[in-house]
């Protein structure tokens, strides 16, 4: 069965009595090399089990069972189990497991399904979970990839430069955590109901260490999100909320400069390794050192 064929997803769906829920991020593929090529970069042949979000009526999920030895899926949606049931019936090297994946302890499900082995990720995300989805992957320290469809404005933002219009506080968390590429594109006519927007596939690759060291990781990030909170402001004044009760603005330019930035420059400039430089200035200048 070719679930990526337009007649068919009609077919399966009109039996089932199944109907598109947008509130659900419900957009599924029409074009059967896409869930394909994701599942061939995945990683899936390589490392054996595999983690999907939202299998919707499984064409990627058909794809993983093909390669990998074992595959989880996370369906919120239960109008989905028995669609589910019937489009995989030709495999037995999967599970669904019907959840919200947020709501899901991602590194406690992968011990309990997979023992010591490692896992990849692999979603066409639902875009109203986007952000939070990316997040718990990467938290959760369970995957050695993590291969995601997602709006091509956030995979873009998500590999952004310093300097950029697309550069957020959003890649600096994703950057820190991992490698992150665009693999390819996918068009917005690529899909069943046709989304607004078009859509990339992004792949995290998580890294050991974080791509910067700092002292105090916690004040990396609140600066970060002081810099992107205030982005047309210069740094030493976006700076203000979270120094500000320590600092007058003069010691807080003095901060800057002595990391080899200048005072005016804004905080959309600074690379991953300014700003564990800048952490770690501050952070001495707070103890006192
Ligand atoms: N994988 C299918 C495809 O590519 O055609 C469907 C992808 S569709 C964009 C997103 C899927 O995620 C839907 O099946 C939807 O029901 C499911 N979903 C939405 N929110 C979810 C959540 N919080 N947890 C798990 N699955 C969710």
């Amino acid at each position: 069965m070719n679930l990526c064929d337009i007649e068919t997803i009609r077919a399966v769906l009109g039996r089932h009595g199944f109907h598109f829920s947008k509130s659900l991020g419900q957009n599924f593929l029409t074009d059967a090399s896409v869930p394909r090529r994701i599942a061939e970069q995945s990683g899936a042949a390589e490392t054996g089990c595999v983690v999907e979000v939202g299998p919707g009526m499984g064409c990627l999920t058909d794809e993983l069972c093909r390669r990998a030895a074992r595959v989880v899926a996370v369906e919120l949606d239960r109008a989905l189990l028995p669609v589910l049931a019937e489009t995989l019936s030709e495999h037995d090297n999967y599970e669904i497991v019907q959840g919200d994946v947020l709501a899901l302890d991602l590194a406690a499900l992968c011990r309990e399904k997979f023992g010591e082995e490692r896992a990849v990720a692999c979603a066409n995300l639902p875009y109203y979970i986007t952000t939070p989805a990316i997040t718990a992957l990467l938290e959760s320290r369970a995957f050695t990839r993590i291969t995601v469809m997602v709006q091509r404005e956030v995979a873009q933002r998500i590999c952004a430069q310093p300097g950029t219009a697309a550069y957020s506080a959003f890649t600096i968390y994703v950057q820190y955590h991992a490698a992150a590429k665009i693999l390819f594109d996918v068009p917005a006519d690529c899909f069943v109901p046709r989304p607004k927007v078009d859509s990339a596939v992004l792949q995290l690759t998580p890294l050991e260490q974080p791509a910067v060291q700092t002292k105090d990781e916690k004040l990396f990030f609140a600066l970060v999100r002081a810099a992107f909170n205030m982005r047309r402001k210069t740094l030493v004044n976006a700076l203000g909320p979270v120094l500000g009760s320590e600092m007058d603005k003069e010691t807080i330019a003095g901060l800057v400069c002595s990391v080899g930035l200048d005072a005016r420059v804004r905080g959309e400039r600074l690379s991953l390794m300014d700003f564990a430089r800048l952490a770690d200035a501050a952070a001495d200048r707070l103890k006192g050192v």
